[in-house]
């Protein structure tokens, strides 16, 4: 997986020597020396990643960061400004101009190489996320308010045996945060377990190992929680060693207070983000999809799939084929145990139908007591085949409902369709199935019928 990164910088020497660096390592590189043509080529080429110069003539680094954060095509493209070496002050604006980080000039490969990966790593999970919601917006579910996502509130745990320190960090962040501070490795790593926006570990502690508790916080529970690395700025294989194990960024020592604060905002609103996206999509997409009785897909979800198989299946991919499955006098069984008992057939009727289907097959329950199988490379004969064991298993063993109290032998009707090759549709494809449910019906039920085209 190769990304792809913007470089930006009005001297055309650092352009090169970067572009040469990055590409020894197998980035694909674009270029350019000025924040418009930056602007459009980054709406253009969608790079994974963009190094951005501060000093620029015309529009300077901070400005063409604002743009890029400000447009909804390159929001989500990390940001990294590249800063003079003392440019304490130019990094805190880069933050508050939403730049995703910075790396001072000259640039130290190693840390260069660390910043560009794990932020291009961020990147492929937010992409991902990101893609998610679209299809769920063409799904019709709504999953707005992403951009309310507040940065001030966050859980944050300090780990820190400096005293002094941890408690000039707190203090700066209490007024922002619900900050607590742990003095103690072990007790830190329990800690950790919590409900945590953020840790932040000192990883130049003297009294413990401060790479130990960055790797176990990232491979335990906690492991959605970002880390910010608070590291001795001459140690640098620690510094190397903790963005390598997954701190999603570094503070050096001593510890300015504003780039603190900076920093926290940064990965709190990149954690909501994440946690926002995935939280509110899991639920959302999953009720979208998802007939809520029986968990099996439900009409919504089966219809898109088998309007792209169906397609698939004209222009020549692989054929597939559809059961519709009708329970037999169902009205009977709400009549006589209540519509309690109804549903409980129902839902045990799914269990039986998904447990036998292939794995790549689609059971979705249409509405009512109605439910439909998408086969994706099934012949009419291999879906007439399961048809035969699904109808066979549901007859041959009575429902238990109600506790076990009851057992109520159950029938199904079935219809099978596949597709020919010729002038297929989805909606073809179901009337012929249901043609099928009917006359199973009309021969008395218990039944599987194919139909041939
Ligand atoms: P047939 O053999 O001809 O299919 O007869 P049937 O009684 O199964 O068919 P009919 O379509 O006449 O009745 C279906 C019944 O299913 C009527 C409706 O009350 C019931 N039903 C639909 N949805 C649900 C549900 O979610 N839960 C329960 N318990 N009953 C439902
Ligand atoms: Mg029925
Ligand atoms: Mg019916």
């Amino acid at each position: 997986m190769s990304a792809r990164i913007l470089v930006v910088d009005d001297v055309d020497v650092n352009v090169r020597l970067l572009e040469a660096k990055l590409t020894i390592e197998y980035y694909d590189v674009l270029s350019c020396n000025d924040g418009a043509t930056a602007l459009s080529l980054a709406a253009e080429h969608q790079p994974d990643l963009i190094l951005l110069d501060v000093m620029m003539p015309g529009m300077d680094g901070f400005e063409t960061c604002r743009r890029l954060k400000a447009q909804a095509e390159t929001r989500h493209i990390p940001v990294v400004l590249v800063t003079a070496l003392d440019g304490r002050q130019d990094r805190i604006r880069g933050l508050e101009a939403g730049a995703d980080d910075f790396l001072t000039k000259p640039i130290d490969d190693v840390i260069l190489f660390a910043r560009v990966k794990s932020l291009t790593r961020l990147k492929h999970v937010m992409d991902e996320l990101r893609e998610r919601e679209e299809s769920g917006r063409r799904l019709g579910v709504d999953s707005d308010g992403a951009a309310r996502l507040r940065s001030e509130g966050g859980r944050v745990l300090i780990v820190d045996d400096d005293q002094r320190q941890a408690e000039k960090m707190a203090a700066e962040l209490s007024g922002e945060h619900r900050v607590t501070i742990e003095s103690d490795p072990e007790a830190a790593l329990v800690a950790a377990k919590g409900a945590l926006d953020l840790i932040i570990v000192n990883v130049a502690a003297a009294g413990f190992d401060g790479l130990r508790i960055v790797a176990q916080a990232k491979s335990g529970d906690a492991r959605r929680a970002p880390i910010l690395a608070v590291v001795e700025p001459a140690e640098r294989p620690r510094m190397v060693k903790a963005l390598e194990l997954g701190a999603a960024d570094i503070l050096p020592r001593p510890i300015d207070t504003e780039e603190l604060s900076a920093r926290v905002r940064t990965q709190i609103r990149r954690k909501r983000y994440t946690d926002f996206l995935r939280q509110k999509l899991d639920s959302s997409m999953e009720m979208a999809v998802t007939d809520a009785l029986t968990g099996l897909h439900n009409r919504r979800y089966m219809t898109g799939q088998l309007q792209a198989l169906v397609g698939r299946a004209a222009q020549g991919g692989s054929q597939v084929a559809l059961l519709v499955l009708d329970i037999d006098h169902f009205k009977s069984v709400n009549d006589s145990f209540g519509h309690d008992a109804g549903d409980e057939v129902l839902v045990e009727f799914a269990v039986r139908l998904a447990t036998n289907v292939r794995a790549v097959d689609l059971p979705c329950r249409m509405g009512g007591e109605e439910f439909v199988v998408v086969m994706p490379g099934a012949s009419l004969e291999d879906a007439g085949h399961v048809a035969e064991r699904i109808r066979r298993d549901v007859a041959s063993a009575p429902f238990r409902v109600m506790g076990g109290k009851e057992q109520i032998t159950i029938t199904i009707s079935i219809g099978v369709a596949a597709t020919t090759g010729d002038g297929d549709t989805p909606e073809g494809l179901l009337k012929r199935a249901d043609e099928g449910v009917y006359e199973a019906k009309a021969a008395g039920r218990n039944k599987v019928i194919a139909k041939a085209a």
